[in-house]
């Protein structure tokens, strides 16, 4: 597989992955011309895409949604919660053409809505050609948020963002991935000295917020394995994180838990696109 991200943060999320024989979208949070911008840079154009995964219903990953939804071959795959939302949405707020093309991609089974296993917090998995999705439920202040696991060739990225925690359950699924997006939103005491409003605080911080650099690290500690050689530190908040912070509550966390991190190469995500990296 091959991943690059396009943009990472409050501002927008958007990221494409190349399997073998698909290209998926993960998210749609920034404009059209930014997407467009940043395929071309990997050698590819809107028309190349096969896949929409969306995590959430957040403006930060949807705001192209209506106009991604027009591509004819563009299949949506999201949780039957999150899909709700943007159709009560496209309805409350008169967005005809959304609708229609909504319910054209639904009778042509383009949309794949995702329903939890009965009883369970899990969903189904995903076989598209040789690429296999593990749903990842998260906890966050929507619908039906998601995180995704992609396995191809024994590869495996994991792309958790918009939490406020990792479910024990996830844990050993998502154990020694060669690859990890995992968001490291904030440092507690620049978000609590910060002029948002306390209720955004709480918000931030609790259950259904967003991981702290700290938390980040911990669940990095607990994940990471001897396959692992990639960790994208994602989402990051401009306003209440700095890079020097979250490189050094990596290496607090990690040598407080010995973990080996000499092959692993760090990438602190930002609204500018990165690199395509090989996983
Ligand atoms: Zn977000
Ligand atoms: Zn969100």
């Amino acid at each position: 597989m091959k991943y690059t991200v396009f943009s990472s943060g409050s501002a927008g999320n958007c990221s494409v992955l190349k399997t073998n024989e698909l290209n998926i979208l993960i998210d749609a949070g920034i404009s059209k011309k930014q997407i467009e911008e940043g395929l071309l840079g990997v050698g590819l154009s809107l028309n190349d895409i096969d896949y929409l995964f969306i995590t959430h219903e957040h403006i930060d990953h949807i705001k192209s949604f209506s106009a991604l939804i027009k591509l004819p071959k563009l299949k949506i795959v999201t949780s039957k919660g999150t899909l709700k939302w943007i159709t009560d949405y496209a309805r409350n707020h008169n967005k005809v053409k959304d609708l229609e093309n909504i319910s054209y991609k639904l009778q042509t089974n383009m949309i794949i809505e995702l329903e939890r296993i009965e009883d369970t917090i899990m969903y189904p998995d995903l076989e598209l050609n040789s690429l296999k999705v593990t749903f990842l439920p998260l906890f966050h202040d929507c619908n039906e948020p998601l995180g995704f696991l992609f396995e191809e060739d024994n590869k495996k990225l994991c792309y958790i963002t918009d939490t406020g925690y990792v479910h024990s359950d996830l844990m050993p699924i998502i154990y020694n991935c060669d690859a990890y997006v995992l968001e490291s939103n904030h440092d507690p005491e620049l978000l609590m000295a910060s002029d948002r409003p306390y209720y955004t605080k709480l918000r931030i911080i609790g259950d259904h917020g967003h991981i702290s650099n700290e938390d980040s690290m911990y669940l990095l500690s607990r994940s990471i394995g001897d396959k692992t050689n990639l960790v994208m530190h994602a989402h990051v908040s401009q306003e209440c994180n700095l890079n020097f912070l979250i490189e050094g509550k990596r290496k607090e966390v990690f040598k407080q838990y010995n973990v080996n991190a000499e092959n692993i190469d760090f990438v602190i995500l930002g609204l500018a696109p990165t690199k395509e990296y090989l996983i």
